[in-house]
């Protein structure tokens, strides 16, 4: 342990939108439970690139004990998100089956059921 300057949440403040999250190159913040939060000290560099994002105010740095930065553990973190991203399943329309990769899509709703519908068949599902 060190200490040594860190990324501060409040979570009174923070709404868990999620902006902070991508400018954070090293991967230290995730929303957990609605709430943005530093997932492991070692990958806060505490540079601070995430406060500018936020638009509630609730992140700050400050100075406190805490595991030294490592670019390793970094490495790692990015190593496991790349994971994530290949396993993730692209979704498809409903109506024509385009992918989300190629069309955007907007969930729907109909008798129940939660379906996703591309822009180009949304205004068929609109107007009739
Ligand atoms: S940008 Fe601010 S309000 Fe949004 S999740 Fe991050 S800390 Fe919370």
């Amino acid at each position: 342990m060190t200490s040594r300057t860190m990324v501060k949440i409040d979570e009174e403040l923070c709404n868990g939108c999620g902006l902070c999250i991508s400018p954070c190159a090293e991967g230290a913040l995730e929303i957990v439970d609605g709430k943005a939060r530093v997932i492991k000290d070692e990958l806060c560099d505490g540079a601070g690139f995430c406060i500018g994002v936020c638009p509630s105010g609730a992140l700050s740095l400050e100075n406190r004990e805490a595991e030294a930065f490592s670019e390793q553990a970094v490495i790692i973190k990015r190593e496991k998100d790349a994971e994530k991203r290949l396993k993730y399943i692209p979704q498809h329309c409903f109506s024509c089956n385009s992918s989300e990769e190629e069309k955007y899509l907007l969930p729907v709703k109909h008798k129940g059921e939660a379906l996703w519908c591309c822009t180009r068949c949304l205004p068929q599902l609109i107007h009739g």
